[in-house]
């Protein structure tokens, strides 16, 4: 019998898995793949966009120099990241391919984004994200098991069985991260509700007969949309046919130039095509994220475009909230009704990420009102607040679970604070504890997390950039979820300690 069975070695599964191999769980992964590697994981086809949320994830575990070794990224942190000051982001991203500029970010408007090696997004691939994890996983003695599908699941009062041919396992928990077609989703009964689709889009390894036929970078035709990426051959498009063609059968070269030559309006001639897959944007997400024993994150949890790049983030984002709330309530400490708010937390941030991905496909539909609307919104995006709010959304520093009171800063990711001996929060989050940062000068919270200290550390210093704080408390997954001014109280500091991290010792329930 295991804490808990997760279904999917996907990146989210791996990151849930390593979050509750850190908490002492006992984790074992089934995966349905028998090896990883897949071209569709590899770059080209693998390529992802991390936003600055997802990388800070990797970073405040000690993850990020091996995630930017294994994507090729140089480790060299950038020129801002030793600086007191923080630098323009290096890239924003596209809404509805329509291109933002860096420049044009108002970083007055984000005082919460401090400089730091994971203050900005960054490239990479499926398979760099599963590889760092997958060895991080095993370092903590989780279990991946491969080649394994699970068909059937069995809920009983104390425990749950995945069946998987004749084999079962058993746990207290079980977790689906198995994406988008979940099989976990539908064996537990979680009602799956939302939008169907506007369009079929194809991403496809091709050699074209006459590459310089299509531009290069992203482009509204009237007939639709096309993609030709930095890597030679490597074309998406999307086909307004009301989402007909996806899955109805497997495309061929000759659809698929037919396709190609009508929304690009070019005589583009394919050659040949190496690999294709489908997609639409039908957009749906679970209403509750558990039911009894069964949970589920990321893709089966909610679906959308791959527009903007947003899926891979949530999906990330929903394992790290996860992760301590299931340790808590598999050791027995978590304080009443923790585990319940991951729903309560990430359903209204997926529901968000829907409507970003529903926003993009209206803009792009082809014909006059969306192209009337891509000027009007090319204009607002062209300006400073447009620029920056576009930021805050591709960034990941819009994302504010809403924990109660009015301090702005609870409930968002913690800024990446550094005391005067240089120790940064992400240095001080490797273990996967909640930290109680004291930057008053009386030490006032000394003692605080007395009792705790397997779950919370708690640290005094004072900070280069306080931002006019005189302490925080920081959710192991990094989540700020108290912060007081220079006079606060050390009364309401340890109420928030007891909300989230319970009372010492053993005790609470799910
Ligand atoms: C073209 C494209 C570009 C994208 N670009 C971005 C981007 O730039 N940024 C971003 O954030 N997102 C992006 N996404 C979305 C992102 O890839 C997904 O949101 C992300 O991979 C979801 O991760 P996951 O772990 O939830 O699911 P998956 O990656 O789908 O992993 C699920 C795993 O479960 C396994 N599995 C399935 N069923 C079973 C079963 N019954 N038993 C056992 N194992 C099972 C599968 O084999 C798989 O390994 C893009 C998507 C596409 C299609």
């Amino acid at each position: 019998m295991h804490d808990v069975v997760i279904v999917g070695a996907g990146p989210v599964g791996l990151f849930l898995a390593c979050e509750l191999g850190l908490a002492g769980c006992s984790v074992l992964v089934l995966e349905r793949e028998a090896e990883p590697g897949s071209p569709w994981r590899a770059d080209p086809l693998g390529m992802r966009g991390l936003s600055a949320a997802s990388v800070g994830a990797f970073y405040r575990r000690g993850m990020l120099r091996p995630l930017l070794t294994a994507s090729g990224v140089p480790e060299d942190p950038g020129p801002g990241a030793e600086a007191d000051e923080p630098s323009p982001p290096r890239s924003v991203g596209h809404f509805a391919g329509l291109a933002l500029d860096p420049a044009e970010v108002d970083l007055a408007a984000l005082p919460f984004r401090l400089p730091g090696p994971a203050a900005d997004g960054m490239m990479t691939n499926l398979a760099a994200v599963e590889t760092v994890l997958s060895e991080r996983a095993a370092e903590l003695g989780v279990e991946i098991r491969r080649g394994v599908t699970v068909s059937g699941i069995a809920q009983e009062d104390e425990h749950v069985v995945a069946y998987a041919g004749e084999h079962a396992h058993a746990a207290r928990w079980l977790v689906g991260c198995d994406g988008g077609r979940s099989t976990v989703r539908g064996l537990a009964g979680f009602e799956f509700t939302g939008t169907e689709p506007l369009f079929t889009g194809y991403v496809m390894l091709a050699t074209l007969a006459s590459p310089g036929a299509l531009k290069p970078g992203i482009h509204l035709t009237p007939t639709g949309m096309y993609i030709r990426m930095a890597a030679e051959g490597h074309i998406g498009m999307m086909d307004f046919d009301g989402g007909a063609f996806d899955r109805s059968r497997q495309p061929t070269r000759e659809h698929l130039q037919a396709v190609l030559r009508r929304v690009s309006g070019t005589d583009v001639t394919l050659d040949d095509v190496r690999l294709v897959s489908t997609f639409t944007d039908r957009a749906m997400q679970t209403t509750l994220y558990r039911r009894g024993r069964v949970l589920l994150a990321g893709d089966a949890a909610h679906i959308h475009s791959p527009l903007g790049g947003q899926g891979l983030n949530t999906g990330i984002g929903d394992a790290v909230n996860l992760g301590w709330k299931l340790a808590a309530t598999v050791h027995g400490y978590a304080p009443d009704g923790l585990l319940d708010s991951y729903t309560g937390e990430r359903s209204p941030i997926a529901a968000q990420v829907l409507d970003w991905s529903r926003a993009q496909v209206a803009v792009m539909r082809p014909g006059p009102h969306a192209r009337a609307l891509q000027g009007v919104i090319g204009d607002l995006l062209g300006t400073r607040g447009g620029t920056t709010y576009a930021f805050e959304r591709l960034s990941g520093s819009w994302v504010r679970h809403d924990l109660g009171g009015e301090q702005p800063l609870v409930g968002r990711d913690a800024p990446d604070f550094r005391l005067e001996d240089g120790t940064r929060l992400g240095d001080l989050t490797q273990d996967g504890r909640g930290v109680l940062l004291d930057f008053s000068t009386d030490r006032r919270l000394r003692g605080a997390a007395t009792g705790l200290e397997g779950r919370l550390r708690y640290a005094a210093g004072a900070a280069r950039n306080d931002l006019g704080l005189g302490a925080v408390l920081v959710r192991p997954d990094g989540i700020v979820a108290w912060a007081g001014g220079p006079d606060f109280e050390r009364g309401a500091c340890e109420r928030a300690v007891g909300r989230w991290f319970g009372l010492s010792g053993r005790g609470g329930s799910a």
